[in-house]
């Protein structure tokens, strides 16, 4: 191995270490954003199981294990993509931290509603929000 590969090997180890520690510098700063605070609620559980349409975004309590349903307009008030927010449970009304939402836009959470009106049969209520999207121009200006 000449002078010039041991150099060229050794700026490609360089350049993939100064990669490898920029991206370990990244996950910790997004870490310490997203982590831990003094005088926050940080001892919220996070609600793991959830599943979100364009009406509701459901989670299971990590308290009681019950499932609560949030509606978008009643009771979260937004109809924004919740990247994280603290509710507290219908049920046993202990509070948690729901996260992960669907970052779909309109008309795909709405088709995207109708993969489970299929499979529950609920026919009829597809063609009314398949048609209600072409109707509005939502599903023909998107494809
Ligand atoms: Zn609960």
């Amino acid at each position: 191995m000449t002078f010039w590969e041991k150099v060229l090997k050794f700026a490609r180890i360089a350049t993939a270490s100064i990669a490898a520690l920029a991206a370990i510098i990244a996950l910790i700063s997004i870490r310490a954003r997203s982590g831990p605070r003094s005088g926050t609620l940080s001892h919220i559980p996070l609600a793991i199981n959830k599943r979100s349409n364009y009406e509701n975004f459901e989670a299971e309590c990590p308290h009681c294990k019950e499932w609560s349903v949030f509606n978008r307009a009643s009771d979260l008030h937004t109809f924004e993509h919740i990247a994280r927010r603290d509710v507290n449970c219908f049920h046993c009304h202990k509070p948690y931290r729901i996260m992960g939402d669907s970052i779909n836009n309109l008309h795909e959470m709405l088709v995207h509603d109708c993969y489970e009106l299929i499979e529950r049969k609920h026919y009829m209520n597809c063609i009314l929000i398949l048609t209600q999207l072409t109707e509005s121009g939502l599903l023909t200006a998107r494809l």
